[in-house]
């Protein structure tokens, strides 16, 4: 198939190079040069614009770009790609955005008669490049159907969500879960600790308990607990804070907008933006834990 791919950052290169592994033909589009070249060495054509790349004979076209503001430029902007595109040609957005605003473009991709799905991912870099991506998909089934063979040359799990938006839906409630869950695993860790309790007794009596979860049991923000997190390598690597914030930012957004409280959502937001400003955005988001412990160094 031929399909266009515009946005090939840390996420978007190595999709768009299992694209071109599955044996698909791609016609891509960066704002940065080095992104594009390194594409066009992998065996794909560059486009000048999205304008460019979406009056070619493309099929499908997935974007993966920073936030909701490159989105709404890229495909409703006068040099974007509803003004250009072919209408059937279907579009799948992968990039995480505020479900609302995923509605808003996929309303006016219908109004052109094209086909859209919201595809947000979970799995991080290292999911991208070893194609094991989980895409949450918003979007009608029929049109799902459609994408879910492209989705599945970049991802293991190919979940539809329910209709437009539901994927970056499901993307925000999950996340919002995350970095509250972390908080409490974190601020139970510490409290243990400074009782005097050892780490790694404390962590095994939680995740053979109640309080178990993926941020106690997989993720363990306090150092020495798991070897192989992020928290026993300095929280280098890992989710950084900084995305973490960017999510959070989203869920209350997305609350805002139908008046729905998220009483410790709006109070995990302020934590992980107060640890940011102390100049640590980019350290994994279970370095949060270094706001309670006396005897950490941030
Ligand atoms: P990134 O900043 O590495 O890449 C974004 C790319 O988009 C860059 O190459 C940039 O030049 C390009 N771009 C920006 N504006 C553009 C425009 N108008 N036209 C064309 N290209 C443009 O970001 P990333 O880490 O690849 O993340 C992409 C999306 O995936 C984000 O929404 C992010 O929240 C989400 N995400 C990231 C991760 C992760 O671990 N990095 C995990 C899950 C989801």
């Amino acid at each position: 198939m031929h399909i266009g791919f515009l946005g090939l950052g840390n996420m978007g290169a190595p999709m768009a190079r299992n694209l071109l592994r599955a044996g698909h033909q791609l016609t891509v589009f960066d704002l940065s040069e080095a992104a594009v070249a390194g594409l066009v060495e992998a065996g794909a054509t560059a486009a000048a614009s999205p304008a460019a790349l979406a009056r070619t004979d493309v099929e499908l076209i997935v974007s993966m770009l920073p936030a909701a503001a490159h989105v709404k430029s890229v495909y409703l902007g006068a040099d974007g790609l509803l003004a250009h595109v072919r209408p059937g040609v279907l579009l799948i957005d992968s990039s995480t955005i505020d479900p609302l605003t995923a509605r808003e473009v996929a309303a006016a991709a219908r109004a052109h008669d094209n086909p859209m799905l919201d595809a947000p991912v979970s799995g991080g870099t290292g999911g991208a490049a070893a194609g094991t991506l989980t895409f949450m998909v918003g979007g009608s089934a029929e049109d799902f159907e459609r994408g879910r063979p492209v989705l599945a040359a970049m991802g293991r799990n190919i979940v539809h969500c329910g209709g437009a938006g539901n994927g970056q839906v499901a993307k925000v409630a999950n996340n919002l879960l995350l970095g509250i869950s972390m908080l409490g695993v974190a601020e139970a860790m510490s409290l243990g600790v400074a009782l005097g309790m050892d780490p790694t007794v404390l962590a095994g009596i939680i995740n053979t308990s109640s309080g178990r979860c993926w941020s106690s049991d997989t993720y363990n923000p306090f150092p020495g607990v798991l070897e192989n997190a992020p928290a026993s390598r300095g929280y280098s690597g890992g989710f950084g804070t900084d995305l973490m914030l960017k999510d959070l930012g989203l869920a209350s957004e997305a609350a805002r907008q139908v008046r729905q409280p998220v009483f410790l959502g709006a109070l995990a937001q302020q934590l992980y933006q107060a640890f940011s400003a102390q100049g640590n955005g980019a350290l994994d988001f279970s370095a949060i834990i270094n706001l309670y412990r006396k005897d950490a160094q941030a």
